[in-house]
């Protein structure tokens, strides 16, 4: 949308760099296995998530989001992907 309103000024060397950070994958965002503490049920979280993750068996709290990684609440097994 910026893009073409500069245009009618300079070169869009504006434009270039923009698009070039848009591309720069989120780092450490990715999927995990984790195992409640309370009944050992495994479930698949994301590292990122914006809402709290209950166990599905137990209903206990397995992830808390914090702004940025999520606070994992149980045995982080490993990645998921
Ligand atoms: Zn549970």
């Amino acid at each position: 949308m910026e893009c073409a309103r500069n245009k009618t000024e300079k070169v869009g060397v504006g434009c270039i760099m923009k698009k070039a950070q848009i591309l720069i994958p989120k780092p450490g965002s990715r999927f995990q296995r984790v195992q409640c503490k309370e009944c050992g049920e495994e479930s698949v979280v994301y590292s990122h998530v914006s809402t709290t993750v209950a166990c599905k068996a137990c209903g206990n709290t397995l992830a808390e989001p914090t702004g940025s990684i999520a606070e994992i609440n149980g045995k982080v097994l490993g990645s998921a992907e």
